[in-house]
C-alpha cells in the first residue's frame, strides 16, 4: 500500500516507517470494511493523522502579549550576527576547545570570558546553562558541604524567591547541598541580622534580586555594598543573584534603572551571577563573573561539565556580547533593546497603519480600536514599571473564540485578554507584513460583510 501513486508525496515528506504505521491504524479501522479501497481518500486520512508529526512542534508565533521578553515564548530574540554566528557553528568543526596558536587544547569559556571581564570589570567570567544552574554551581562550589559537614549560606526573608518553574531559592539551596539561614523578615532586613548569623559553619551570604515582585511601604533592605565589609571582615563570600542583570544603564534608552552586573562588581560582591537570554538579548546562558579564585574553583566544579554551554550557543553568546562593545549602536542591533526602546509614537503610527486591516479581516465579529496600554519586560526584570504602548483592542461577544482564531493562524499570534478586550501590544511587533498579510485567514465563522451566502 505504501507504494500507492496517491501515497508518494506524503511518503517523500514524512518517511516510509511512518506512512506504514498511519496505513496500519487505517487498515485496522477498516476491518470488515468492503475490500475496494479508494486511494485518494486513504492518502488523505494519512496526511491528515501524520500532520502533526510531520510538522514542527516548536513552532514560530507573534508575540503580542505585552511581555517583551516571555520566558514562555522563548524569551530574548538573537541579534542577526548572534544568528549568523550561531548557524556557522552549527555547520562546522570549530575551535571550540582548541588553542590555534599552540594546536593544544583550550578552553570553553575563553571565548565569551574576556567580553565578560570587559563588560562587567569582573576579573574572571565563567558560563553555564542557564541562571538557575549558575546559582546551583555557584552555591555547590562556593559554599557546598566540606569534609562532609554543610556549611551555610545566609539569606533574607524578603529575597527567598520563587521565579517559576520550581526555581525556588529554599530548593537550590537544598540541591546545592546548602543549609539556607533566614534572616530578617519579610519587609525588612538589617545589617545587624546578617552579622547576628555569621557563625563557624557559615560559608557565604547571598543577594538575591527579587525579580518577579516588589515589596513596599516599611521595607529595609541591606544593598549589597554594605554587606561587603562584614563578608570580608568573616572571610565568607558574598554572592549575589541578580537575575535578569544587565551590561548596560537601561536609563539611556529612558527605561528605569535595572542593576548592572558591572555596579555589583564595583561594589564589591565576589561572585555575580545572571541570564543570558533576559535583559542581556542573548541565547539562554547563566553568566558567572566575579573574583578568579572563585571563579577558578566554580569552573573545577564537577557539575560545570555537566551545566556547560554547547558550541552554538557559546557562539551566539560571543556575537552577542560583542556587540555591546558598541554600545551607541545595541538599540538598532539588538532585539531586546530595540524593543524596549521603541518609542509610544512609532508603536501607535504602527498601530494605526494596521487598524484598518483589521477592521476588514474581522468585519462585524468585534470591534476594534487603539487603546493605550502598559506592558512589561518580563523574565523578572523591573516588575513594577510598567512599559507604555499602544495595542489593537478588540471588544466584542466572545472574546475567548477571538483569541483561539488568532492563535490558528499559519503564524499563531498571542496576544492578552484585559478588561474585556482582546489586546494586542504592538511593541514587539517586527514583522508587520507577515501579521498582516495573514489576516484575511483568519477563521471566525464571521457574518460579516466579507461572508458570502444567506
Ligand atoms: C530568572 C531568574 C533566575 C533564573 O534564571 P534562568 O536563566 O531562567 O535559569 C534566577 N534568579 C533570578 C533572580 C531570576 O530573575
Amino acid at each position: 500500500m505504501a507504494s500507492w501513486p496517491a501515497l508518494a508525496p506524503l511518503v517523500a515528506r514524512a518517511g516510509r516507517p511512518l506512512v506504514i504505521e498511519a496505513l496500519r491504524v487505517w487498515a485496522e479501522a477498516r476491518r470488515g470494511m468492503p475490500d475496494v479501497v479508494d486511494e485518494a481518500a486513504c492518502a488523505r486520512w494519512c496526511e491528515t493523522r501524520l500532520a502533526v508529526l510531520v510538522s514542527p512542534s516548536q513552532r514560530r508565533v507573534f508575540n503580542l502579549t505585552g511581555t517583551v521578553l516571555h520566558t514562555n515564548l522563548g524569551r530574548a530574540l538573537l541579534a542577526e550576527e548572534a544568528v549568523a554566528a550561531a548557524v556557522a557553528a552549527m555547520r562546522s568543526p570549530t575551535t571550540l576547545e582548541y588553542d590555534l596558536a599552540d594546536g593544544a587544547r583550550g578552553e570553553r569559556d575563553d571565548h565569551v570570558a574576556p567580553w565578560l571581564r570587559r563588560l562587567t570589570g569582573a576579573e574572571a567570567a565563567t558560563a553555564v546553562n542557564n541562571n538557575a544552574a549558575a546559582v546551583l554551581l555557584v552555591l555547590n562550589a562556593l559554599a557546598g558541604p566540606r569534609e562532609g559537614r554543610a556549611r551555610e549560606v545566609i539569606v533574607s526573608r524578603g529575597e527567598l524567591i520563587e521565579i517559576g518553574g520550581a526555581f525556588r531559592i529554599p530548593d537550590i539551596m537544598a540541591h546545592a547541598g546548602c543549609r539556607l539561614v533566614e534572616v530578617g523578615t519579610t519587609n525588612r532586613t538589617h545589617l545587624r541580622d546578617y552579622a547576628a548569623a555569621i557563625g563557624p559553619d557559615t560559608a557565604a551570604i547571598m543577594k538575591v534580586h527579587p525579580s518577579n515582585y516588589a515589596i513596599q511601604g516599611f521595607t529595609k533592605s541591606v544593598p549589597a555594598a554594605e554587606l561587603v565589609p562584614l563578608a570580608r571582615e568573616k572571610g565568607i563570600a558574598l554572592i549575589e543573584d541578580l537575575g535578569s542583570g544587565t551590561l548596560v544603564d537601561l536609563e539611556t534608552w529612558g527605561l528605569p534603572h535595572e542593576p548592572t552586573a558591572r555596579e555589583a562588581i564595583e561594589a564589591g560582591v565576589d561572585v555575580v551571577t545572571f541570564s543570558g537570554d533576559k535583559l542581556l538579548g542573548g541565547p539562554q546562558a547563566g553568566l558567572v563573573v566575579g573574583r578568579k579564585d572563585m571563579i577558578d574553583r566554580i569552573a573545577r566544579n564537577p557539575m560545570k561539565r555537566a551545566l556547560r554551554l554547547d558550541k552554538v550557543r557559546l557562539a551566539a553568546l560571543e556575537a552577542t556580547l560583542r556587540l555591546y562593545g558598541d554600545p551607541g549602536r545595541l538599540a538598532e542591533r539588538l532585539p531586546t533593546i530595540r524593543s524596549l526602546a521603541r518609542p509610544a509614537t512609532e508603536i501607535r503610527a504602527q498601530a494605526e497603519r494596521l487598524l484598518p486591516r483589521l477592521r476588514e479581516a474581522l468585519g462585524s465579529a468585534a470591534d476594534v480600536g487603539i487603546a493605550p496600554v502598559r506592558g512589561q519586560i518580563g523574565s523578572g526584570a523591573l516588575p513594577v514599571d510598567l512599559l507604555p504602548s499602544f495595542a489593537l483592542a478588540m471588544t466584542g461577544k466572545g472574546l475567548q473564540r477571538l483569541a483561539d482564531a488568532f492563535r490558528g493562524l499559519p503564524i499563531p499570534v498571542i496576544g492578552r485578554i484585559a478588561d474585556g478586550s482582546l489586546l494586542f501590544d504592538l511593541r514587539t511587533l517586527d514583522d508587520e507584513p507577515a501579521f498582516a498579510g495573514q489576516l484575511d485567514q483568519l477563521d471566525i465563522g464571521r457574518s460579516g460583510p466579507r461572508q458570502s451566502g444567506p
